[in-house]
């Protein structure tokens, strides 16, 4: 950047370096210690920046941004917490704690929504493709290998188990061409999120090599690349002062050129992401390329569970040209018990933070449930009939069939996942509930096969 004698290296911290962080050292030493029991099990990484520039360290432990990154005791249930503590009071065997550790991650339901057995395709002998998936008709997710990490790690990550080292619990591929070959049979597919951990952790040649090809004749049918990211937060230098910032900008600049749609769908929490010189310099860079930054993140308890933090996020990326997008309901996997907030409240944080903000921040919708059957909208609460209900639909379905014919769940103000809610009207069923278990039947079948 201008004015500095030389860009900022990314200097990362991962449990092992918990002790050498000059800010946690000011923290009492029980504190330090929970961390570490938390680590043991659930992925913790950070970075620099993130521990100067994003986190306001008189705020600890309440700061959003520390809340995002730092493990916190509660995050463990209590008796999970204590088979660790006690081993590590103990100085047990590596060898003892990760068999532990391994044990408890199990019970943290490590893939949710089925995307092991659901969602990755098979070829046609019958392979599965490791590190495609395709969930919805016209989208197909890829998970290059050298993406499978973040610049820092979100506590409540829902990829979680992607960053645990256990290969069993990963998707990835390193080959491009296992990807082309699957989109050149598949016409119907128009559009390809590339995902991770987070794609932009790549060197530029190695994006280059997934991307560039499809910009070739024979994949006129995709339309449109999506990049899921949270650099812009983490960190945003990647687009600025990298050594291959440049190279990126080119090609993102290139695929615009070739006509096809490039949307960051960059991840934020809190407004506090916004707010450095160098977090507004990368979304300018990406926007001066043609790419369109669209925003989605989770609600979640302990970070960004209050209306004003979202109506001031939205308002804030509006201002930067940034299309809010979605507000994701907590997933139903790792440390959800800690973050997660129930529908009815999110609905209530959503409905108050649209209330505050202009008609260009209305973009995004939500709260929006990535669960099994699709992505399902909580729409409101309301009456009918007499009945206190909470109204649905999907937004995206296994079925398209499905998408947008609202549904109504009988009103719990606790829960806070598809699977606890009830059909509404005394029903048995949801309206898709049979054709999802045939091709929930179906796929699972297939995955064994
Ligand atoms: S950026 Fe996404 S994949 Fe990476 S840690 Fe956060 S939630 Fe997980």
């Amino acid at each position: 950047m201008k004015g500095q004698a030389s860009p900022p290296t990314f200097k990362v911290y991962t449990q092992r370096d918990l002790d050498r962080i000059p800010q946690l050292a000011a923290l009492p030493e029980a504190m330090r210690f929970e961390m570490k029991v938390v680590s043991t099990v659930l992925p913790f990484r950070v970075n620099q920046y993130v521990i100067d520039e994003l986190i306001d360290w008189r705020q600890v432990p309440a700061d959003p941004i520390f809340q995002l990154t730092f493990p916190q005791r509660g995050m463990l249930d209590p008796e999970h917490y204590e088979r660790i503590a006690a081993l590590l009071r103990a100085g047990a065997e590596k060898d003892e704690i990760a068999a532990a550790a391994d044990a408890v991650r199990h019970a943290l339901n490590p893939h949710p929504a089925d995307q092991m057995e659901m969602n990755m395709p098979r070829d046609e002998e019958g392979h599965r493709l490791d590190g495609i998936q395709h969930k919805y008709r016209e989208t197909v997710l890829f998970f290059p290998s050298q993406g499978q990490t973040c610049h820092a790690y979100c506590t409540f990550c829902f990829r979680w188990a992607q960053f645990v080292g256990d290969k069993e619990l990963r998707m990835a591929s390193s080959e491009a061409a296992v990807l082309h070959n699957y989109l050149r049979t598949h016409p119907e597919v128009t559009d390809v999120l590339f995902t991770g951990g987070d794609p932009m952790v790549m060197k530029t040649a190695h994006l280059q090599s997934y991307i560039e090809p499809l910009l070739a004749p024979e994949f006129e049918h995709i339309r449109s690349i999506r990049i899921g990211t949270k650099a812009l937060s983490f960190w945003p230098h990647r687009f600025v002062s990298a050594e291959d910032a440049e190279a990126l900008v080119a090609l993102l600049e290139r695929v615009v050129e070739a006509g096809k749609q490039v949307a960051l769908m960059a991840h934020y929490n809190h407004w506090k992401e916004l707010d450095t010189e160098v977090a507004q310099a990368a979304i300018h860079r990406l926007r001066s390329t043609g790419a369109v930054i669209r925003a989605q993140g989770p609600l979640v308890a302990h970070i960004n569970d209050d209306p004003a933090v979202w109506a001031r996020m939205w308002q804030k990326q509006v201002e930067l040209g940034i299309v809010p997008y979605y507000m994701f309901v907590e997933r139903d996997t790792g440390a959800r018990h800690y973050f997660e907030v129930p529908l009815v409240r999110a609905w209530e944080i959503y409905r108050e933070a649209m209330q505050q903000v202009s008609g260009l921040a209305r973009t995004a919708r939500g709260p929006s449930m990535s669960a099994s059957p699709g992505k399902v909208e909580i729409q409101g609460v309301t009456e009918v009939a007499g009945e206190k209900v909470i109204a649905l639909r999907f937004i995206q379905g296994r079925n398209p069939d499905w998408v947008q014919r609202p549904f109504f769940a009988r009103y719990d103000d606790q829960a806070t996942w598809l699977n606890h809610l009830k059909p509404a009207f005394g029903e048995e069923k949801w309206f898709w509930e049979d054709e999802y278990a045939a091709i929930r039947q179906a796929r699972l079948a297939a995955a064994r096969a």
